[in-house]
């Protein structure tokens, strides 16, 4: 029997595998219940050889010199910002909203102090910042927040942004420069091969396994090493004792267009009449040139795979009955955006597996045959 089982190989189970295996010299055993590696991050080639996101855009980014070191041992890299423009009022301008976004949608020609000026006008007094509706409306005003978020908002989540952690909001800045980026990490690069290529070589230690289509909780204890990593949702782990903890879902609708490009910017946010979120080309995301093109549009679902935890008060209550269970749960490390309900972007779950790592590593003997 392997010495750990690790259960999922998303970003959170492979470091968990990598480290344990190259650190270690222990054998792991990764599980995912899904037909592929690299979990929500996964991409592969449709039938026309353009590699997609089967689960959605997925843009790199990071200030962390640490985690692109540690990814950079298993890709090359591809330079690329990503930009984003919002269908608003039937004109597509930038989002982030911007200097350029303020003068386009009322007709204006303002400096940065003027577009500063503007929006404090506008900006409401909110004693206590503590919704996605607070955090916009103290800094952008009302008007601004309803054609930008609230509708975007309402659908991507099934709540109005007055029942959300301001956390949510939060992730999406206002500029009154000409900055378009939608990040302004210092490390903004895609793995050149794609992100399965990159996990193929994280697992490819030979004290890896890797065993696809299985459900880790349908194996009994006494089949499986005694020692978990567990990178799932976490409620399920303890069969959802204390009620289900909500996750967010998205259905996917992938597009293939006989054009070479059918949008101009990499991804159109739509946060105002249609029923999808937003529209993603992904050829501008990977850099692949090919004569024609596929789209994926985001329609957001309450049923489904779990992809977002809900950041609100009475699930971060929810989650912590659960996360007390995790601490006294012996031999099982939960990492990952599930296990720890996070709304992590895929380096935050890298920086995290890579601290669990070195915590697991302080607290569990190594195995003996390795240790000699
Ligand atoms: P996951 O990738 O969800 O992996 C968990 C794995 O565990 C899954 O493969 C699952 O099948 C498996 N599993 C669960 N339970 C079991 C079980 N019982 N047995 C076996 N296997 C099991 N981040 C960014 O940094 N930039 C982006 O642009 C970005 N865009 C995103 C877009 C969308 C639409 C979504 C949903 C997320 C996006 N993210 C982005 C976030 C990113 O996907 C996550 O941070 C990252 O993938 C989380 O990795 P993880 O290993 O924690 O979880
Ligand atoms: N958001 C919005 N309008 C937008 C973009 C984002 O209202 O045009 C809000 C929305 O609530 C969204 C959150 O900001 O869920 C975070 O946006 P981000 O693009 O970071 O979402 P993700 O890529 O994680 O789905």
């Amino acid at each position: 029997m392997h010495d750990w089982i690790v259960v999922g190989a998303g970003f959170a189970g492979a470091v968990m595998a990598e480290r344990i295996a190259a650190v270690r010299g222990e054998t792991v055993l990764v599980v995912d219940k899904r037909d592929h590696i690299a979990g929500n991050a996964h991409d592969r080639r449709n039938a026309d050889g353009i590699l997609f996101h089967q689960y959605g855009p997925h843009i790199f980014h990071t200030n962390s010199s640490a985690i692109s070191d540690y990814l950079s041992r298993f890709t090359e890299w591809r330079p690329y910002e990503h930009r984003v423009l919002a269908s608003v009022d039937g004109q597509l301008v930038p989002i982030p909203i911007n200097r350029t976004t303020i003068n386009r949608l009322y007709g204006l020609d303002l400096d940065e102090a003027g577009v500063a000026a503007f929006l404090a006008a506008r900006a409401e007094d909110v004693a206590d910042i503590r919704t996605s509706e607070d955090v916009v409306v103290s800094k952008i005003g009302r008007e601004l927040y309803e054609k930008f978020f609230r509708g975007y908002t309402r659908k991507q989540w099934g709540l109005d942004p007055s029942e959300l952690d301001r956390s949510v909001t939060a992730r999406v800045p206002t500029r009154t420069n000409d900055d378009d980026r939608y990040f302004t990490d210092s490390f903004q690069q895609m793995p050149r091969d794609g992100y399965t290529a990159m996990f193929e070589r994280m697992l490819a230690n030979p004290l890896i396994t890797v065993q696809l289509g299985v459900d880790a909780l349908a194996i009994p204890a006494a089949e499986r090493p005694a020692r978990m990593v567990y990178t799932g949702p976490i409620d399920e782990y303890f069969d959802q004792r204390f009620g289900p903890l909500p996750y967010r879902s998205l259905q996917f609708c992938h597009v293939s267009q006989d054009v070479e490009f059918a949008q101009t910017a990499a991804t159109i946010n739509f946060p105002q009449d249609q029923d999808y979120t937003r529209v993603t080309e992904v050829k501008h995301l990977t850099g692949q040139e090919h004569p024609r093109t596929m789209l994926t549009y985001e329609y957001p679902s309450a049923t489904g795979d779990p992809y977002y935890p809900i950041p609100r008060p009475e699930n971060e209550a929810l989650f912590k009955q659960y996360e007390a269970l995790a601490r006294a749960e012996a031999d099982t490390w939960f990492v990952g955006r599930l296990a720890t309900y996070r709304y992590y972007n895929m380096d935050q779950v890298v920086g995290q597996a890579l601290a669990s790592f070195l915590k697991l590593d302080a607290a569990v003997p190594r195995t003996e045959a390795q240790a000699a």
